[in-house]
């Protein structure tokens, strides 16, 4: 593995930065040389660079994966949504041969994105309806979810909100919108919680995000802020000395990373992960469950297992939303069900995700969990264990008194 060490300077002035050194693995390494030759090792480790480099033409991403009938025949297709976008390192991580590759798959696009179910909807989630103004989307009584950037570094093929990725018209997420967005939470005293989203927050530049954060905090029952990102998953080089020193200025900040597959865990990735813990930032997961990706417990126990290694607790498995063109990922509700019966008792509580359903049309998250509550008999709560095993817990209520 080769090393780079960058050096940072502080924007506001102040102490010189520390060093961050960023690995490079092997693979990386070797992909830069072979579709990047004049890039250097400064290039691949500058997140500005990668951005400006991303692959976001099927000519390009054809001379990176040998591109299959299934694939190519989107490029006719008018409109692709969300856009193609990959960057260089993430399509690092691409195997040129294996159309079936779990990563490859969740971001390059295929025709069966243009077969639309008849429950399907481009808001899943009904966001559009619980938008006091343009950029807060308001479902819970304390929380509200803050849409600050309609831009993504790489399109997740089933993401809940394509129709807001690379959309100047419907979501121009500016200035203006942002000051809309803080007066309505300095209005509500109730919104302790705010979720910063988008798109991906951490595409912002450093000034921005410094002062979109300053001013959340500003406001006095705002309790804590979170960031839900895949940035130190796709674009770890954006994990810079100058943002880690940001983002501890406004503790208590927390962070939410969108994770989808064991093979997303390389040294870079663990590398920023732990940095941002270091900075004090507790990191949690969320994950979707895709059909063919992670839909199965070895791929999940080992996605999870991993993501604690870095410092990041699992915290949401999603059952994918009902996105337009979404059949080809989702999984029967029963199969995120087995996984998680497959993970609890077998490793850690830690290792262990909620699994949600994003209710359809805005009704919230609901966990989902198997059925260890079994009921009541004479003898108290029937309990069925991870072994499957039957028993009892008496809590002191008898039948009788129940049924009273
Ligand atoms: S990172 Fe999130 S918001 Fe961005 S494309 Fe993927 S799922 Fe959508």
């Amino acid at each position: 593995m080769e090393q780079i060490s960058e050096s940072a300077s502080d924007e506001a002035g102040l102490k010189p930065l520390p060093k961050l050194t960023v690995p490079i693995s092997e693979r990386a390494h070797r992909f830069r040389k072979c579709y990047f030759p004049h890039a250097t090792q400064a290039d691949w480790n500058d997140w500005h660079w990668q951005i400006k480099h991303s692959i976001d033409s099927f000519e390009r991403l054809g001379e990176i994966i040998k591109l299959t009938e299934n694939e190519l025949s989107v490029q006719n297709y008018l409109k692709i949504t969300p856009p193609l976008k990959i960057t260089p390192y993430y399509a690092s991580l691409l195997d040129p041969d294996d159309p079936l590759q779990p990563i490859r798959r969740s971001v390059v696009p295929v025709k069966p994105e243009y077969n639309y179910s008849p429950f399907e909807a481009d808001d899943p989630l009904g966001e559009e309806k619980h938008r006091p103004v343009r950029a807060i989307v308001h479902r819970y009584p304390d929380r509200v979810l803050f849409l600050v950037s309609n831009w993504c570094s790489v399109s997740c093929r089933y993401c809940t909100r394509s129709r807001v990725i690379g959309n100047n018209k419907r979501y121009k997420l500016d200035l203006a919108v942002w000051e809309e967005g803080l007066a309505y939470i300095k209005a509500n005293p109730n919104i302790r919680d705010v979720v910063i989203s988008g798109g991906d927050p951490l595409t912002l530049p450093d000034l921005k995000l410094d002062w979109l954060l300053s001013r959340l905090r500003l406001i006095p029952h705002l309790e804590i802020v979170r960031i839900g990102t895949k940035i130190p998953v796709v674009l770890p080089q954006r994990i810079t000395p100058s943002l880690l020193r940001i983002l501890k200025r406004y503790h208590p900040l927390y962070m939410s990373i969108h994770f989808t597959h064991p093979d997303e865990l390389t040294p870079e990735v663990s590398h920023v992960c732990k940095a941002l813990a270091d900075a004090g930032v507790p990191l949690g997961s969320q994950t979707v469950l895709l059909k063919d990706i992670n839909d199965n417990v070895d791929t999940m126990r080992h996605l999870m297992q991993g993501l604690l290694k870095i410092r990041v607790r699992p915290y949401y498995l999603y059952q994918c939303d009902q996105i337009l063109g979404s059949s080809h990922f989702r999984t029967p509700v029963a199969k995120g069900l087995e996984i998680i019966e497959g993970l609890r008792g077998f490793t850690s509580g830690y290792a262990v995700p909620t699994f949600v359903i994003d209710a359809p049309g805005g009704g919230g998250k609901v966990p989902l969990i198997p059925d260890y509550y079994q009921g009541r008999d004479e003898n108290g709560v029937v309990l069925k264990n991870f072994q499957g095993l039957t028993y009892h817990y008496n809590d002191g209520l008898t039948l009788k008194e129940i049924a009273r």
